[in-house]
């Protein structure tokens, strides 16, 4: 059961368009694996449109990924509307072609997404954590797979900026609990934790990490590699 879901303002922005995209891609995975926001975002999606209708800005980046959300957004309403919609060949053609068990049962939204960036490159970070770059051709959000190992425990560490995470596999926790499939998670600059993948599976994330603030000036060249974030 999925406990930790976006707050309002967050689907409340989703639902008008302004949250900045990458950070759309993971309330649009969780939303894909959680019918009580679902509902929610149709409520927040009339209220809004009344409250800003139709020129509300829009903040979002490229738009050809405008097109891409917009058009996942209308498939996954058509779905809900049909219930469980038989595949069809073009909905067959899109899904991603992955042996990898972890990898097999991705929200539609990723799927595209790892579709457009082709073969995955695992990164190894520690013995317990692989990750893996998602191309995204944006500056200032770091979109990416973490991977832990199973019961896999990752070294300490706090956020630099923002980062919002979506379990996608598998299940993991932190001094504050136990985090499955679906759940939804924002963490602030500051916050320190250590996820402990648990025993019987590996875990799967999806992670946005906002761009912390650029160091520049002569000591920018020190401080700078110590900084997790790279621009794709
Ligand atoms: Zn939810």
């Amino acid at each position: 059961m999925i406990r930790h879901h976006p707050d309002n303002n967050m689907l409340l922005e989703y639902a008008a368009g302004s949250l900045p995209w990458a950070l759309s891609l993971a309330v649009s995975a969780h939303l894909q694996l959680c019918p009580q926001c679902r509902q929610q975002r149709e409520n927040l999606d009339n209220i809004g449109g009344a409250l800003l209708g139709e020129g509300a800005p829009q903040t979002v980046g490229s738009e050809a990924f405008d097109q891409l959300m917009g058009r996942i957004d209308r498939e996954d309403k058509q779905e809900i509307e049909a219930g469980e919609a038989p595949a069809t060949p073009e909905r067959a053609q899109r899904t991603v072609r992955n042996t990898d068990p972890i990898l097999a049962d991705l929200p539609k939204v990723i799927g595209k997404l790892v579709s457009s960036t082709g073969p995955l490159k695992w990164k190894r970070v520690s013995s317990a954590l692989r990750t893996s770059r998602l191309k995204t051709g944006q500056d200032h959000y770091e979109v990416a797979f973490q991977r832990i190992c199973r019961g896999g425990k990752v070294a300490e560490h706090d956020h630099r900026g923002r980062e919002v995470t979506v379990v996608l596999y598998g299940s993991f926790s932190d001094s504050e609990g136990v985090y499955r499939r679906g759940d939804f998670l924002l963490r602030e600059p500051g916050d320190v934790h250590r996820p402990i993948a648990t025993q019987d599976q590996e875990c799967l994330c999806l992670s946005v990490v906002e761009a912390p603030v650029k160091v520049t000036g002569p000591l920018g060249w020190l401080i700078n590699p110590f900084l997790s974030f790279r621009p794709a």
